[in-house]
């Protein structure tokens, strides 16, 4: 444990090339002047100052977008071609996987293996797949009353904000971007104030790509700031958001109030776990396993390397910030508090960044805040249930609906859970396993709206309905 932090080890800080906002196709300084500082999780420190969009900053990020939308090519170019450049983009972040795996490793503390071996192919994946509908999603020819025939068109729906967290940067950003722009709109995305890097460099690398000046805009700042003029904006069609059930609300409550923007929310998660596996963020497991699985996991954890996420053999990196950081201590502090039994961990690591240790509770009761809340750190919840029927209810109790996950060797069991969970995605013995194809998106207060699968490209699609006589007009 914490064999790497703080120690002597010289950390290593990628190069910083694009810390401004990207406008129409160009790196600006924000109108004000103002920058704001990103830091390394690792150690707190700056990393880089970057641009601070407000107000007008989106406003023109929004004018370039809509002018492109309006009167540019992209949405009347084919859907082929439009493939063909989004294409181009996932070999341009492939051929760049070494700079923005570290760009998100140090800007958000994820291991930097993970985010070569997860992140950057995701990625390119996600491309490669949008891409691959863009000239394969059409209308419907319609049979009608026998008077009349029609048709469907399906248009993009404009200009759309793209609202992102930092737990994915590079990963999200992409997810965001490929279907929108596949389906011909153009974008305006403010990603998370915490990890604004890896976004900046994807912007330039679409520029090279071919996705003409103004059909991609990229405004980093603050949410109530910058995210709210782009959720608020009254010449903005649509809104995709990723984050917390807390701001997902304000986003709606700011669309609806403008001009009915369009809104799809991804938001938190209290993902259940039946039985053995250690994501999952309440796990509950069967009566007669239940002190063998404790003791397993605690083992499990005792070998659990915490340090510089850029180091292969780190298991866990820092949490992104402060406020996070403090954040989690607090629910573990809860966790105490309401009775929990502490059975690993709970504590920080290090004097400077944000370690944590990988903390377990069990005897976890059903209405203890660490049971109910997204905590969005390494907290794990073991929880004891007697019958499936009892598993499935504990499970559905929470506000949530993000996913859930079973591990069994019972085909009954397995498919009677997964169509009694209220959640967007089941796994079956696998855990946190994300596909192209696999719609990925809430139920309940977890959000709606699809951000991968067809379902997604759908998001930016409006539908038309055109109607004609069949032999000649009637009047
Ligand atoms: P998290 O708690 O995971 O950081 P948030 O929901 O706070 O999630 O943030 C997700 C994204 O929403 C970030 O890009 C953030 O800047 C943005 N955001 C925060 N507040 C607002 C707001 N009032 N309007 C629009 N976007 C916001």
């Amino acid at each position: 444990m914490d064999r790497e932090i703080n120690g002597n080890i010289q950390l290593k800080v990628p190069e910083i090339k694009y810390t401004k906002l990207f406008i129409n196709g160009r790196f600006l300084d924000s109108v004000s002047g103002k920058t704001f500082e990103t830091n390394d999780p690792r150690t707190g420190d700056v990393i880089a100052a970057v641009a601070e969009g407000d107000k007008e900053d989106v406003d023109n990020a929004v004018k370039a977008a809509r002018e492109a939308f309006d009167h540019g090519k992209w949405p009347r170019t084919s859907g082929h071609e439009r493939g063909r450049i989004l294409m181009k983009l996932a070999d341009l972040i492939e051929q760049h996987a070494e700079e923005l795996s570290m760009l998100d490793a140090i800007n958000a503390g994820k291991l930097l293996h993970m985010t070569q071996a997860f992140d950057i192919p995701t990625a390119a994946f996600m491309l490669r797949y949008f891409a691959g509908w863009a000239d394969k999603v059409h209308g419907q020819t319609l049979k009608c009353s026998g008077e009349f025939q029609a048709y469907t068109l399906l248009e993009p729906v404009g200009v759309v904000g793209l609202i992102i967290p930092w737990n994915f940067p590079t990963v999200l950003f992409v997810a965001k971007i490929a279907p929108a722009l596949a389906a011909g709109c153009s974008v305006v995305v403010k990603p998370a104030e915490q990890t604004p890097l890896s976004a900046l460099y994807c912007a330039q690398l679409a520029k090279q790509a071919g996705v003409p000046d103004g059909v991609l805009n990229v405004v980093t700042g603050f949410g109530p700031t910058a995210g709210a003029a782009v959720a608020s904006h009254m010449d903005v069609d649509a809104v995709s958001f990723t984050g917390s059930t807390e701001i997902g609300k304000v986003v709606m409550a700011a669309a609806a109030s403008s001009n009915l923007k369009q809104v799809s929310l991804e938001l938190g998660g209290k993902s259940p776990l039946g039985e053995i596996c250690l994501a999952g963020s309440r796990v509950y497991v069967q009566e007669e396993i239940y002190e063998e699985f404790k003791k397993k996991t605690v083992e499990m954890v005792k070998n659990w390397v915490l340090g510089d996420p850029f180091d292969p053999q780190v298991h866990q990196g820092p949490q992104v910030d402060k406020r996070q950081f403090e954040k989690v201590l607090r629910y573990i502090e809860a966790g105490k508090r309401e009775g929990a039994t502490l059975i690993n961990g709970g504590k920080p690591v290090g004097e400077k960044g944000y370690f944590i240790e990988p903390t377990i509770f069990a005897d976890v009761k059903e209405d203890m805040l660490i049971a109910k809340d997204e905590i969005f750190g390494p907290v794990m919840s073991i929880m004891k249930f007697k019958t499936i029927e009892e598993a499935i209810e504990k499970a559905n109790n929470t506000r949530y609906g993000l996913a859930a996950g079973i591990v069994t060797k019972d085909l009954n069991i397995a498919n009677m859970v997964s169509r009694s969970i209220r959640a967007g995605t089941i796994w079956i013995n696998c855990y946190m396993v994300t596909e192209g194809d696999a719609p990925f998106g809430g139920y309940k207060m977890s959000g709606f709206g699809k951000d991968s699968g067809l379902q997604a490209i759908h998001k930016y699609l409006n539908v038309k309905s055109v109607i004609t006589p069949l032999y000649g007009s009637p009047w």
